[in-house]
């Protein structure tokens, strides 16, 4: 079978697949609320399940974070292993989150031989508590030597175990912490999980100070909205840079893009519903409430998203949203493509992450609907997330570098690589007030309650949507947009939390020192006004409500001297910078080494990412499209001396032909350049990173450049890869 019949196969296979597939499917609707959680070993389950004084006590760690009795964690264990194993589990594992970015897993049985040639089912608290997986193959960025590999992982009680079915079997999943055997953060839950503390303290003592004594705890919200592709599978696999890059590395741009926009929120195809709805059922059967699916704007991308929830189980079950895509999507005849931008010149996918903080009574601390009271509390919080994203921007850009988002950030419809803050004409025009230290409007009186007149109410819509920004206010939330698709949740998560505990910190600092600690409303409202106006004063540069996208906000931005941090190089050393590593350790979520090992990983990990695509790149350059341009080179000649046998004249032909071989040629010489760029290697990552940056990619744009130019003269019929119509539009 030669290369052009894989295409062609593929094609053929993609064709046929709904007439195969679609009409013996099961038509049977099912009801979700009788399935919805059924493997999630839930606050109900445990409440059904465990004796009263044991289920108290897991609440209690899981509401309040308390430290739980070895002793309850037998009893918890037991009533654990049980209801698995009523529900066919016979395996469980440590689910935890490593720094590779996915998640892994390493099961164990739950059987023990009952010493009389039987069995038993077993799960001991101790095993339920503290597993030690041998992990010495991820990486910890210099934290551990292979030598000392150890690695433990901890139960973290608040998330919940759940059971990951196949056909084959079902496996009960503990969410865990993954640490060094010297107690260093080797995952992303782990510094999640001390970011949401720290948060929980500072706004706290900031709620103290607006009289709030009853709330003990305050918990970030997280909902993130997933955007994918799906791609026909026989398409995929005769696409290597798909199949090893999630991403095409070449592609002529098609006649017939998104440029119609007739994709976006359009009827969802059959198949694609189909398999929709499965991934739906499956993620009900573990508690994650997903809400909305609808196609997105490039044709073959879609969208996700659930209802929101604590920004740790959210994390989770962002985790498990990505996998289950993944799983699911081969039935269907799909690869599910989560990276960031797997067709130049089209929509990327992001993950919007909606974030907010939320009381233990479950008030939403940046709804401004309430009283004007908490509308002075809310519009400290509000400000307290201005100074810490002015701030700390080049941290937050960080937070979300990776190889593959560098391609969607800045580029079609994706927000730039400048974080700014979009707040909505109300907003912005109070926050305006607030600096120039007065409102200078008239406000109804009858809408404003005692104590703080002169700060202005709010209404509930607070403005019209800006699609553009990277981080916008959204009514009763913030929406991180500049998140990619294909990362996790945790990490942009920790350090939104961290930088805004700090700020909150700072704040409630101020405001006691300007009002004392138990304040009268009157002092509390001079000192809330002055500290706020000096916020705005200093960090409203941070603010932009104009399109993101304009060349002049680019310029207006450097004026503005925000950090313009366009790809990976030079975004990570603010991961490292004195500023993140003070703040880190102040709060307690990251050691100096912590973060220093963190972001060596994620240096690596983009070096690793890049040469793989370089070498991929030079792969089927070398193996595919230069065999086929060949191939049609050797046509035209032959047609050229064919012609002239015959007599007649050639002479225009012979012009093609010399204009194709020169493209061809040219094709073959960059081609060249690049294999041998690739054969570089430099020991520091820093300096590789760079490297690649400065030479590898600028000679994969030309060869991109010129390989697409041969996708539009080779002949159909010789070209051996799926082109970006067939990718996009088969299904
Ligand atoms: P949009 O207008 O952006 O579509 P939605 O109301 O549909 O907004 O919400 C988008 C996402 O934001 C959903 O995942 C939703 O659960 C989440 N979200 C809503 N409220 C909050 C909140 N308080 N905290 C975190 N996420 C939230
Ligand atoms: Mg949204």
């Amino acid at each position: 079978m030669t290369q052009m019949d894989t295409r062609r196969n593929a094609i053929a296979a993609a064709i046929a697949w709904s007439d195969i597939n679609t009409n013996n499917r099961n038509t049977e609707l099912p009801d979700v609320q009788s399935f919805f959680g059924e493997d999630v070993f839930s606050i109900r389950t445990m409440r059904e399940r465990l004796p009263k004084g044991a289920f108290k006590a897991i609440q209690q760690t899981i509401e309040q974070g308390a430290k739980l009795d070895p002793h309850i964690a037998d009893i918890v264990s037991t009533a654990m292993k049980d209801w698995a194993v009523e529900r066919g589990a016979t395996h469980y594992t440590h689910w935890f989150q490593p720094l590779t970015g996915a998640t892994a897993e390493k099961h164990d049985s739950l059987i023990s031989p009952d010493g009389e040639g039987g069995m038993i089912y077993e799960l001991s608290g101790d095993s339920l508590v503290q597993g030690e997986p041998d992990a010495s193959s991820f990486p910890s960025g210099g934290l551990r030597a292979t030598f000392e590999a150890r690695g433990y992982t901890a139960w973290d009680p608040s998330s919940p175990a759940f059971i990951a079915r196949t056909d084959a079997t079902a496996t009960l999943c503990i969410p865990t912490a993954f640490v060094s055997w010297t107690g260093e953060a080797l995952d992303k839950k782990t510094p999640l999980l001390r970011s949401m503390e720290t948060l929980s303290r500072q706004v706290v003592r900031l709620l103290r100070i607006f009289g709030n004594e009853h709330t003990t705890h305050v918990m970030s919200t997280l909902g993130c909205e997933q955007e994918y592709f799906l791609v026909d599978t026989n398409l995929y696999y005769a696409r290597p840079d798909l199949v090893s890059c999630e991403r095409t590395l070449f592609g002529a741009r098609p006649p017939k893009g998104q440029q119609l926009a007739d994709h976006y929120f359009g009827s969802i195809p059959p198949r694609v519903l189909a398999f929709m709805a499965e991934v739906e059922h499956e993620l009900y059967r573990v508690g994650v409430p997903v809400k909305t699916r609808h196609n997105e704007v490039a044709p073959g991308q879609y969208e996700i998203a659930p209802i929101f929830e604590v920004a740790n189980v959210a994390a989770d079950h962002q985790m498990l949203m990505m996998e289950t895509i993944r799983r699911v999507a081969p039935r269907y005849g799909f690869k599910a493509i989560l990276h960031e931008k797997p067709f130049a010149g089209h929509n990327g996918s992001g993950k919007h992450m909606n974030w907010s903080m939320s009381t233990d009574g479950g008030t939403n601390l940046l709804d401004p609907r309430d009283d004007t009271h908490s509308n002075m509390q809310f519009l400290t919080l509000l400000c307290a997330v201005i100074r810490a994203v002015d701030i700390h921007a080049d941290l937050l850009r960080a937070s979300v570098a990776s190889a593959s988002n560098d391609h969607r950030l800045g580029a079609n419809e994706a927000p730039p690589a400048i974080i700014s803050i979009f707040l909505g004409d109300m907003l912005s025009d109070i926050v305006a007030q607030i600096e120039k230290g007065a409102t200078n409007r008239t406000i109804k009186s009858s809408t404003l309650d005692l104590g703080a007149t002169t700060l202005p109410m709010i209404p509930r819509d607070t403005g019209d949507r800006n699609r553009t920004s990277p981080f916008a206010f959204t009514g009763n939330k913030f929406e991180f947009r500049a998140v990619g698709s294909s990362g996790t949740a945790a990490w942009p998560a920790t350090v939104l939390n961290t930088i805004v505990a700090e700020s909150i910190e700072f704040v409630a600092g101020e405001l006691e020192k300007a009002a004392g600690k138990d304040p009268t409303p009157v002092k509390l409202e001079t000192a809330v006004k002055k500290v706020l106006q000096q916020i705005i004063k200093e960090h409203k540069r941070v603010i932009f409500d104009g399109d993101n996208y304009s060349e002049e906000w680019h310029k207006e931005a450097k004026k503005r001297g925000l950090p313009i941090l366009t790809n990976c190089t030079e975004a990570f050393p603010a991961l490292t910078s004195r500023k993140a590593v003070a703040m880190f350790k102040k709060q307690r979520v990251l050691s100096k080494s912590e973060l220093e090992s963190r972001a060596n990983i994620f240096m690596e990990n983009y070096t690793l990412h890049c040469l793989i695509e370089s070498e991929q790149m030079v792969l089927i350059a070398k193996t595919m499209i230069l065999p086929a341009a060949l191939r049609h080179q050797a046509r035209i000649a032959e047609t050229v001396a064919q012609t002239e046998a015959a007599g007649v004249d050639a002479s225009d032909t012979r012009e093609l032909l010399t204009s194709f071989a020169d493209l061809t040629a040219r094709f073959r010489r960059k081609l060249e350049q690049l294999d041998e760029a690739d054969n570089t290697r430099i020991e520091d990552p820093t300096e590789m990173a760079q490297y690649i940056k400065n030479k590898i990619h600028p000679l994969m744009t030309e060869l991109r450049t010129l390989g697409d130019e041969l996708e539009t003269q080779v002949a159909s019929d010789l070209w051996p890869l799926p082109s970006y119509r067939e990718l996009m539009f088969l299904k």
